[in-house]
């Protein structure tokens, strides 16, 4: 585990912006919002979609760092909320995608009585691991 620098603060505004821009549990259902930090500094935000099993904000936010070029996943964080308040941790789809696209990555995730990063790796032991 460590502890968040100024660019993780940075990363979790972005995130809960996208969101507050997006928010709308009506019609859409998009209530979660993440953003992704590259090693090239570049940052990436997605909010979920829904359809019959739907995309996570994490997904899509990954997704468009790939669609730019990004093969380098430095930190990534999904808020949930109007305001994105909370911090949400991957569902275990995420935290499979993040495995196979992201190992190193560090994701950050709250825990007990503070807020933390720890690698996408760290979050999935014994992850199903495709034949090679
Ligand atoms: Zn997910």
């Amino acid at each position: 585990m460590q502890k968040l620098d100024k660019k993780d603060l940075t990363l979790i505004t972005r995130a809960q912006k996208v969101i507050e821009d997006n928010y709308d549990e009506v019609n859409f259902n998009h209530t979660v919002g993440a953003a992704v930090r590259c090693k090239s500094g570049n940052i990436y935000v997605g909010v979920n979609v829904y359809s019959l099993h739907g995309a996570c904000a994490e997904q899509i936010a990954i997704g468009a760092a790939i669609t730019n070029g990004e093969r380098d996943f430095e930190c990534i964080v999904a808020v949930r909320g109007k305001h994105g308040q909370k911090i949400l941790p991957p569902c275990g789809n995420c935290r499979q995608m993040l495995s196979d696209y992201a190992p190193q990555c560090q994701v950050i995730v709250e825990y007990e009585n503070g807020i933390c990063k720890v690698s996408a790796k760290k979050l999935l032991p014994f992850a199903y691991q495709v034949e090679s």
